[in-house]
């Protein structure tokens, strides 16, 4: 497939830039007409961490306009292992002004927006409708999928990358175009199912590896040259050195670019629809996680444990596991529950989505129930894995 120019080519280069951008002006590719798009094209880079770290140089370097940078963090000794458009001295600084100053250093002739805010979904809308392309170098599920959702409303293409230890993936979402990122992954995972980079770890040139194809797709989407990766996901496994590229397609389901779409605007609440957990509960799920069809197998077999229903009432009463004892959440923050737990069983939480449940569980396995476990995807993983007989709610 090969896509139109997304930008409109610049009145002209000047002498600086002729010189500058002559290592692209003779490929026929680029040429004259590629390297003027390439100058009025405005991208903007979410988050100036490990991805947007060579992402943001590389697109600086090729001479893109206007490149927008948004990022609330503050450079920490533990990003220079991987985050290259930082340096020591940068350390306790912005990202976004740290970014902009290596920016403006790799290229004068850019202009550089700085967003030194987190996005949200407030000013997501606003913020993106000042760019043609945007590269998403996010971390969590929750700013990918107001990324994705905002994007899609807009009408613009984005060029998503993800990285995790060796393994890298990058892809191409223009909904006008091909598939949009919630085709390809509908629902967030339960909590504490997939760790992110500060609890697995990243080797730190897998950044560049990702990162240079989500700038290698941005250049040919901005010229219009060559085949995008719309509707391709490719994937990297840095261990074996082994490039794939799979299929995506367009699901005519899909709540967002579907036929019939029931998302018409953004969530109210990325981080309640992604149920965003607190770190310390990501530390007790990772590995102490268990699905509902592991669950019911436990059940089956009559191992000696004990469930918890960790939601309130009211949700209880509209549908629960069977067997499972209620005790909401406050008891555990509070430590009340911490008596009606048995000392001679198997501990095992759940609630809704499995949020819940992780800080539930963080305070039961601190207490000493260092085998306890709790149901990622919650209650409603049962109703969909187990019983779709019952309600959801
Ligand atoms: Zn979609």
């Amino acid at each position: 497939m090969s896509l139109p120019p997304l930008v409109e080519p610049a009145d002209e280069l000047t002498v600086d830039e002729v010189r500058r951008y002559s290592r692209h002006l003779i490929i026929p590719d680029v040429g004259m007409a590629g390297q003027k798009r390439l100058k009025n094209a405005k991208v903007l880079c979410v988050g100036a961490g490990g991805l947007g770290s060579p992402a943001l140089m590389y697109l600086a370097a090729a001479g893109v306009g206007t490149l927008g940078i948004i990022d609330f963090d503050v450079v920490d000794e533990s990003n220079l292992q991987r985050q290259i458009i930082h340096g020591q001295s940068d350390v306790g600084r912005l990202k976004a002004e740290s970014a902009a100053a290596s920016v403006r250093e790799i290229n004068p002739l850019v202009e550089v927006v700085i967003h030194n805010t987190a996005l949200t979904t407030e000013n997501v809308m606003e913020i993106f409708s000042g760019y043609d392309l945007i590269v998403d170098g996010t971390d969590n599920f929750a700013t990918r999928y107001m990324v994705n959702d905002a994007a899609v409303l807009l009408g613009k293409p984005y060029v998503w990358g993800s990285i995790y230890r060796f393994d890298g993936q990058a892809s191409v979402f223009w909904a006008e175009h091909g598939p949009c990122y919630r085709c390809l992954y509908p629902e967030p995972p339960p909590p504490g199912m997939v760790p992110s980079c500060a609890e697995g770890g990243v080797l730190g040139v897998l950044c560049a590896s990702i990162g240079s194809i989500q700038v290698n797709e941005a250049i040919k989407l901005l010229t219009g040259i060559g085949d995008p990766l719309v509707g391709r996901l490719m994937i990297y496994d840095a261990l074996e050195m082994k490039y794939r590229d799979v299929k995506v397609r367009k699901d005519p389901e899909c709540v967002l670019c579907g036929k019939n779409p029931t998302v018409t605007e953004l969530l109210d609440d990325y981080e309640a629809f992604c149920g965003a957990i607190s770190d310390e509960a990501a530390e007790a799920a990772s590995g102490s996680t268990i699905t509902a069809l592991e669950l019911k197998g436990m059940m089956d077999r009559g191992e000696n444990i004990f469930v918890v229903d960790v939601r309130e009432p009211n949700e209880y009463e509209i549908v629960s596991i069977p067997g499972a004892t209620l005790i909401p959440k406050g008891e555990f923050l509070n430590g009340s529950a911490l008596e009606k737990l048995p000392q001679d069983k198997k501990i095992v939480l759940h609630c809704k989505s499995g949020a819940r449940s992780a800080e539930a569980l963080a305070v039961v396995k601190s207490a000493g129930f260092s085998d306890a476990v709790h149901v990622g995807g919650g209650v409603l993983s049962w109703v969909k894995t187990v019983d779709p007989s019952l309600p959801s709610y």
